[in-house]
């Protein structure tokens, strides 16, 4: 809706985000969605979301990102409180996806994605490159990477989604966990990094590996999250919650 559109309000996130009570039901299918969220994300948290496939992770994530707008309840992110009927957008927010939407076009322009060149922009490119671990291409910007990808390996795409990710400088992520895509040792590399980013990630874990950079897991059951706390306390609560990654 165009009012709503022009009504925008543009946030950076600095500190913390809030959710209170707030229950999302997709239009076409009243049974699901998520309900009666109760949650603080605060700076530099590492927030793991588990739960059985269908248990609400990714509508989860896409209410707080506005991709879906939630019915009921509030979101405050620092000192904005956003209602059901505000848009919004998180500008330092990136949102990492499984399916990362790669174009049939060189490492450069799958980076930029859209931002313009600059005269520093393909050292920043490489910088990027270096920091998740694709060294090798960082003077074969011009390279092309085929449709989907198809010319570099499926857990290059991942890194290469990554690396776009992180040139926008983000100060909080969103991810989807990438499952099959990577081996153990790139996977280990691609976790250890995101720790060592220091900055605010909420992550849907699909592996319990990830699940050890976290500070905070939540687990999601029906679209409601049923226990929070951290590794040790799942550990020691749940002696199988192994079943709840997926
Ligand atoms: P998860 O990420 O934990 O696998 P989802 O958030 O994708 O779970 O889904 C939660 C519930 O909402 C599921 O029952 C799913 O079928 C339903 N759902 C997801 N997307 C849609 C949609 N676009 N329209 C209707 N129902 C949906």
């Amino acid at each position: 809706n165009l009012g709503n559109e022009q009504n925008k309000r543009f946030i950076n996130f600095k500190n913390k985000i809030e959710l209170k009570n707030l229950d999302f039901k997709y239009p076409n299918n009243k049974q699901n969605g998520i309900f009666n969220i109760n949650l603080t994300i605060n700076k530099g948290d590492i927030v793991g979301v588990i739960g059985k496939s269908g248990s609400g992770k990714t509508t989860l994530l896409n209410n707080i990102s506005n991709l879906l707008k939630f019915d009921s309840g509030e979101i405050i992110i620092d000192e904005f409180t956003i209602l059901p009927e505000q848009n919004y957008l998180i500008k330092n927010l990136s949102y990492i996806r499984q399916d990362i939407y790669l174009l049939s076009d060189t490492i450069e322009n799958n980076i930029l994605f859209g931002q313009k060149k600059t005269e520093d922009s393909k050292y920043k490119i490489q910088e990027k490159l270096i920091q998740v671990g694709l060294n090798k291409y960082k003077d074969n910007l011009n390279m092309e990477i085929g449709h989907k990808g198809s010319k570099i390996s499926g857990g290059e795409n991942q890194l290469l989604g990554l690396a776009r990710a992180l040139y926008r400088k983000p100060n909080i992520i969103f991810l989807d966990e990438p499952t099959s895509n990577l081996d153990y040792q790139t996977q280990k590399r691609y976790l250890d990094m995101l720790k060592n980013l220091n900055i605010t990630i909420m992550i849907i874990a699909h592996r319990i590996e990830a699940l050890n950079i976290c500070n905070k897991i939540l687990l999601m059951s029906d679209g409601k999250i049923i226990d929070q706390g951290n590794l040790e306390y799942f550990k020691k609560k749940y002696s199988n919650f192994e079943k709840y990654i997926n």
